[in-house]
């Protein structure tokens, strides 16, 4: 019997891991410059953590969650996103005693929504989370690693930017919308209606054409915002223009959890089609004093690997070429030998290069070589042995370089990189 793959989990075949490989290669090369440093957590944290940390009354949490019981001990879930966890972490050893931090995570997150183009049960994303500091150059500052981090890709990104206030001009800014869109609750779609008394602020967010009149509408936040969230925010602006970061002003713009303050911002793309965030974050300077810790601000993001491959892919941007330098033809029993034994010559030497141990046509054999995407194939018999000489063919221009066999791993290691 067949057993096909999870619905909404994907896999990622060979021929696309080169794509993914640089996008994770790119983050940590980026990443490292502002001197953010990785950290792993468990996939598998207690569903206590997102209750808490993320908050009921999220979607994510509320609808979304795997959560299971391990035997019947506890209560248990796959993380939904990697905030939580990494929070957990910082707190859990103390890191916090060392000063500010910024850290960095990748790897799958699960969250149980109805599969779509663009929106998986499985799905991957690369995060950074900074600690420690509540200054607002920061969050300027990470919001220039992201967008660096995309320029180095080669894609271009909207990004849109906002303040969601915080304790001081929030509260009465949420009785305000909510008595607004109370007034106005026939023209909502049942979401909005159902988000209005559980978390009116993500009302804002909603995508709904015949909600758009109501909400256009709606009191704005940023005209409202406390004398501390307005020089934050302005402050902000102006490290992003000083650094030379384009961004645009959204008021709409909302994260939807108690716990972020200020800034909020997220990166759009035209390519991505509805599911058109790419990346997602803001501030959350009460998160670590939620989850058990020391009062400690914090600002972070997490961006969706399938949907900045899907990026890459319609921007025509090629993986890079991961097929072998060479790929060892054999002309006959003598040939094979000799080629088994220069394959791991050069594999000692950090050249990577393949044959077909079945032997075989000469023909099929350059069909192989073509097929893993071999920069040359040389042919090897009874004559190459004898001479220690042999022709390197490239695949691609078809052209022949005679090469001596004892001088093979010196001439490909000094080829440049295609
Ligand atoms: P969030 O944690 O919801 O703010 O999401 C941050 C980013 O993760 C989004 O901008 C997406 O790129 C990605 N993402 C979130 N949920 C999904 C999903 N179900 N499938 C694929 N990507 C997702």
């Amino acid at each position: 019997m067949k057993i096909a793959g999870v619905k909404g989990m994907n896999d990622v075949l060979p021929a696309d891991v080169a794509r993914w490989q640089e996008m994770e290669r790119v983050a940590r090369e980026v990443f490292a410059l502002y001197g953010y440093r990785e950290v792993r957590t468990p996939a598998v944290e207690h569903a206590q953590l997102f209750a808490r940390g993320v908050g009921e009354a999220t979607d994510i949490v509320n609808k979304e969650m795997y959560v299971f019981e391990d035997k019947g001990e506890e209560l248990l879930a796959l993380r939904p996103e990697g905030t939580a966890g990494t929070v957990r972490a910082f707190i859990e050893h103390g890191a916090y005693v060392e000063g500010p931090q910024k850290w960095f995570y990748m790897g799958p997150m699960f969250r149980r929504e109805k599969p779509q183009k663009g929106r998986y049960r499985q799905f991957h994303q690369i995060g950074c989370e900074a600690f420690g500091i509540a200054e607002p150059f920061l969050d300027a500052e990470q919001i220039a690693l992201v967008a660096d981090y995309f320029a180095r890709l080669g894609v271009g990104a909207r990004l849109k930017l906002n303040s969601v206030g915080d304790a001081a001009c929030r509260p009465a800014y949420l009785a305000e919308l909510k008595a607004y869109l109370g007034g106005r609750k026939a023209e909502l779609c049942p979401d909005c209606i159902d988000r209005l008394e559980r978390n009116p602020l993500r009302v804002l967010d909603c995508k709904v054409e015949s909600c758009q009149p109501v909400l256009n509408g709606a009191p704005r936040l940023l005209e409202r915002l406390c004398d501390g969230c307005r020089t934050h925010f302005d402050q902000v602006k102006v490290a992003l223009d000083a650094l030379g970061v384009r961004y645009e002003v959204d008021g709409r713009l909302v994260r939807g959890l108690d716990y972020y303050v200020r800034t909020a911002y997220e990166l759009t793309s035209d390519a991505l089609g509805s599911q058109s965030a790419v990346a997602g974050g803001g501030r959350y300077d009460r998160l670590v004093e939620t989850l058990g810790g020391p009062p400690t601000p914090g600002i972070g993001f997490a961006l969706g690997e399938e949907r900045l491959a899907m990026i890459l892919e319609k921007a025509g941007k090629a993986p890079p070429a991961q097929g072998p330098a060479v790929f060892f033809v054999s002309a006959d029993a003598e040939g094979a030998l000799e080629a088994l034994r220069r394959a791991a010559e050069l594999r000692r030497g950090g050249i990577a290069c393949d044959l077909d141990p079945r032997g075989g046509k000469l023909k099929a054999q350059f069909k192989q070589a073509e097929r893993v995407g071999a920069r040359y194939a040389l042919v090897l018999g009874g004559a190459e042995v004898q001479s220690g000489q042999a022709k390197l063919k490239d695949l691609s221009s078809r052209e022949e370089t005679p090469v001596a066999l004892a001088q093979l791993a010196g001439f490909l290691a000094s080829l440049p990189r295609p």
